[in-house]
Formats: structure tokens, C-alpha cells, sequence
């Protein structure tokens, strides 16, 4: 690769970010780095034809028929050349689980439901250390748990005084504070996961969405119920977060729509789309897995949990033994905490999300010392193998769609650094991911949910290879910290 110099000047030599559309390009022009010969697809504008992508300085400066000359040179003959994919639910954060994001295509990784109650500090701890690009929300999970008097942790168990205790007028005005200063301090969006903090009024809800609206921030929210057993069900939930987006003007994206709505899913998309059609701006998200993943203690296993999500014990899967649960262990395991595998998303809740215009696709990524969520490694291989080419439940262009552009659409207002991405176009950031759509395939598995996924071959973040012939590179970090402007 040529030195940042080198690139800078080849970079004004170009007038960057590239020439003009109308402008042949210059068979004396070399490039950074040459993308040869690959099946480019833009969902933007529904390129799908051979083209050879021409790099300079991080961004996509040429896009041709003709062969390219470059200081480096990828052969991606076979190969798909899509926009980087962008994550907007993964909960890992730090180096092991970044590098397996990048192992299925991510370019940029967010963790947008629980997030962080301090930006600052979470970008800080990241900045110039990461190989794919990164950002967080702040959190009302975190937040409350901070202004409740909790000690910090990833969730709280159910009986926390964040889960279990409403707030004071008072501490309601200092969550909504808290929430305000880390809009002002860039988070790309406000997190929710009311079902973790179940003590919180729909009065604190909406007090959140204020904040957000404000700011012009979504609402990323895990909602208040899950499962079919009314009248506490995912509906209700659905409801009260579709009714505070409309009184505040908040954009609302829901997560797994799946998880949460289960045998309810359809009837909630047809909600989503309903109140999208309105003029609500609602959008939402879902994982390619039948299971879901949390927290043992928290609030998701409160009384009643089996009737509403119409599982049992069996459905349970414990990855720190792989055993599946009985009322006993059950009964051993909730007072301790832990990751807990739950299977109760029906199949064709799966495809009617994946096939569904309004849902995005994000990972969802859990992994701690190695157990976690096959979600972690292998979500959009597994969207790209099983449901797209053996399936067939959707087309490869709006599974793309699904993986990079709606992802940046979500954030491109408050971020503007997300219009530069989700795009194979001239001037895009040049976050690129290339597979063999012919052998793409996930290889993780609930006992081994780390093991990375087949047929991605080569990811690029800003134009610098974080995964090369299949293989994550440990010796680079070209991530950048995604982040809206500062006030
Ligand atoms: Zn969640």
C-alpha cells in the first residue's frame, strides 16, 4: 500500500474524491488499490454488472468497465462486490467480537439497544484501535441504572432497582438529562430495552422519545413484552412505542421484531407497515436464528415468561454446558445470571421478517469468552447462504439492501458520515465486502458460535483489508468512530 502521502497527493492528482462521472477514465490513472473484475451491486442504484472498483484515499474514486491500474490489486473475479454491511445491533464491543463481525461482511459495527451511559468514554476507549468502524447509543438501560443507583453491568438482574423500581419526578428529569448529554455529545441514537427496566412509567417512556425526538435521534427499543399472552403482550408493547413516536415525532426503529413478537410477528409487521404508510417514521430489524439470547436474570424471565412466550424449561439452552433446562436448573442458574439461549422464534416468523421491505437485518451479537450466540459470527453469511440462495426467500440485491444501504438510511440524517456509506458509488467511503455468492455459508453453531462463516473473502474498511482471502487481520486498524456532529 502506498503511505498516506502518497495517497494524499495521489488523491489531489484525481481533483478527489474522484473524476467526474462524465470522465473516461485515464489509462495512465494508478490507483491506491484496484478492485479487478468483480459482480458489483449498489442497492442504491441497482448496478449489478462487472466492474472494476478503483480505490484512492479510502474512497470509491472510479467505477469501470475497463481495467484499472493500482499500487494493489484484488481479484474478485466470482466474486460479489456490495457495500460494507453496517450492524446496527451488536452488543459485542471489543476486539474478539469485532473481529468476528468483520469474519461476516461488517464494516461498521453499532451497538444501538442497550448502548452506553457515558459517549465520551466509550469512544475514547476505541478511537484508533478498532478494525471496523464503531459507535453506540446512549442507553436509557444504563442510564436508569446509573440514576437508580445501580452498580454498572451489560443489563440488570430483575430485581436491580433499575428493573424493579419506578423513578421519582426527579430522576426522571435526570435520566431525560443524562439522555440529552450524550445526544449533545454525538451518540448516533437513543437506546431503549424497556423490558429490562420494567418499573419505568410510559410517562419516563415518552420523556425518553422527547429527548430523542429533539435531537432528531431513532429510538432503537427492545419493547416492554414479548410473546402472545394478552393483554400484557408484544402488542401492547408494539403499541406503546408506535404511540410515543407519533405524540413526540421521534423516529422509532424497533429490534427483532421477531424475538419479540414470535407467533405475532406478520400481524406486527402489517402494524409497522401501517403506521410507516401514515407518515410514522418506523422501521425495524431481525437476527436469521429461531433463538434468542439474554440474560438469565433479567426481567425477560419474570413470573409468567413460559405462558407468554408458549415455551418450557426444554427450550432453554445453558452454552456455558450446553445442557437444555429443567425447572431445577433453571431455578440454580436465574439467581446467578448468565447468557441463556431461548428458542421460541417460530421459523416462519424468521422469513416473514427477512422477506419483509421495512426489516433491516442485525446481528444481535453476544459473545463473552467464547460462549455466546452463533448470531455473533455467522447473521449475515447465514441470511446470504440459507435464505438467499437455498431458500430463496429473498433476492440477493434487497438482501443487500437489508445489510448496508437500510442501515445507513436509518442514521444518515443524524450521522452524515452515513450517506458515504451503504453505497458502492463514486465518492463513497470505500467500506467494501466481497463474497462468493455461490459459497457463502455460516459455520457457527449454539457449542460453537465463534467459528467464522465460509465464502467472504475480502472486507475493506476505508479502503484497507481487514479480512484477506477469508482471514481477519490482526494488524490493522482503519475503523473510524461513527458519530453524529457535536453540539
Ligand atoms: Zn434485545
Amino acid at each position: 500500500m502506498r503511505t498516506t502521502r502518497d495517497a494524499l497527493v495521489l488523491g489531489l492528482c484525481l481533483v478527489a474524491p474522484g473524476p467526474r462521472a462524465d470522465q473516461a477514465p485515464s489509462s495512465t490513472t494508478s490507483y491506491d488499490l484496484v478492485i479487478r473484475g468483480g459482480r458489483v451491486m449498489d442497492p442504491e442504484s441497482g448496478l449489478d454488472e462487472v466492474r472494476d472498483v478503483g480505490v484512492v484515499n479510502g474512497r470509491i474514486a472510479e467505477l469501470s468497465a475497463e481495467p484499472l491500474r493500482g499500487t494493489a490489486r484484488i481479484d474478485a473475479r466470482g466474486l460479489v462486490v456490495a457495500p460494507g454491511f453496517i450492524d446496527l445491533h451488536a452488543h459485542g464491543v471489543d476486539a474478539e467480537n469485532y473481529a468476528l463481525r468483520a469474519a461476516d461482511g461488517v464494516t461498521t459495527s453499532l451497538e444501538l439497544e442497550i448502548g452506553t451511559a457515558d459517549v465520551d468514554g466509550f469512544y475514547a476507549e476505541r478511537e484508533g484501535r478498532t478494525l471496523v468502524n464503531f459507535g453506540a447509543s446512549i442507553g436509557h438501560v444504563p442510564v436508569r441504572m446509573a440514576v437508580m443507583g445501580d452498580p454498572p453491568g451489560f443489563l440488570p438482574a430483575s430485581t436491580a432497582k433499575a428493573a424493579a423500581e419506578p423513578a421519582t419526578d426527579a430522576q426522571v428529569q435526570e435520566v431525560a438529562r443524562r439522555i440529552r448529554a450524550g445526544l449533545d455529545r454525538g451518540a448516533p441514537a437513543v437506546g431503549m430495552g424497556i423490558q429490562y427496566t420494567q418499573a419505568a412509567s410510559r410517562f419516563e417512556i415518552v420523556e425518553v422519545f422527547r429527548e430523542a425526538a429533539r435531537a432528531g435521534a431513532a429510538v432503537h427499543v427492545h419493547m416492554r413484552y414479548n410473546g402472545t399472552k394478552e393483554p400484557l403482550s408484544s402488542t401492547t408493547a408494539l403499541e406503546e412505542v408506535l404511540a410515543a413516536a407519533a405524540v413526540t415525532g421521534a423516529p422509532l426503529h424497533v429490534v427483532h421484531v421477531h424475538s419479540t413478537s414470535v407467533a405475532f410477528t406478520a400481524r406486527h409487521l402489517r402494524l409497522i407497515e401501517e403506521a410507516h404508510a401514515r407518515g410514522l417514521d418506523v422501521t425495524t430489524e431481525c437476527y436469521p436464528y429461531t433463538a434468542g439470547m439474554t440474560d438469565i436474570s433479567s426481567g425477560v424471565f419474570d413470573e409468567g415468561w413460559r405462558d407468554s412466550l408458549g415455551i418450557d424449561y426444554g427450550d432453554l439452552l445453558w452454552p456455558a454446558t450446553g445442557e437444555r433446562l429443567t425447572a431445577e436448573t433453571f431455578a440454580r442458574y436465574r439467581p446467578k445470571g448468565g447468557l441463556v439461549a431461548i428458542f421460541s422464534i417460530p421459523e416462519g416468523a424468521v422469513r416473514a421478517a427477512l422477506a419483509h421491505p421495512l426489516v433491516m437485518v442485525a446481528s444481535d451479537s453476544v459473545l463473552r469468552d467464547g460462549l455466546g450466540h452463533p448470531r455473533s459470527a455467522g447473521t449475515n453469511a447465514r441470511v446470504l447462504g440459507l435464505y438467499v440462495r437455498e431458500q430463496k426467500v429473498l433476492p440477493l440485491m434487497e438482501a443487500l439492501r437489508k445489510l448496508s444501504l437500510m442501515p445507513a438510511q436509518r442514521l444518515e440524517r443524524r450521522v452524515p458520515a452515513f450517506r458515504d456509506k451503504g453505497r458502492v458509488r463514486l465518492g463513497a467511503d470505500a467500506d467494501l465486502t466481497l463474497f462468493d455468492p455461490a459459497r457463502v455459508v455460516d459455520r457457527s453453531t449454539y457449542s460453537t458460535p465463534a467459528t467464522p462463516p465460509e465464502g467472504i473473502l475480502y472486507v475493506l474498511v476505508a479502503g484497507v483489508p481487514v479480512v484477506e482471502r477469508g482471514r481477519v487481520r490482526r494488524d490493522v486498524t482503519p475503523g473510524r468512530a461513527v458519530r453524529a456532529p457535536l453540539r
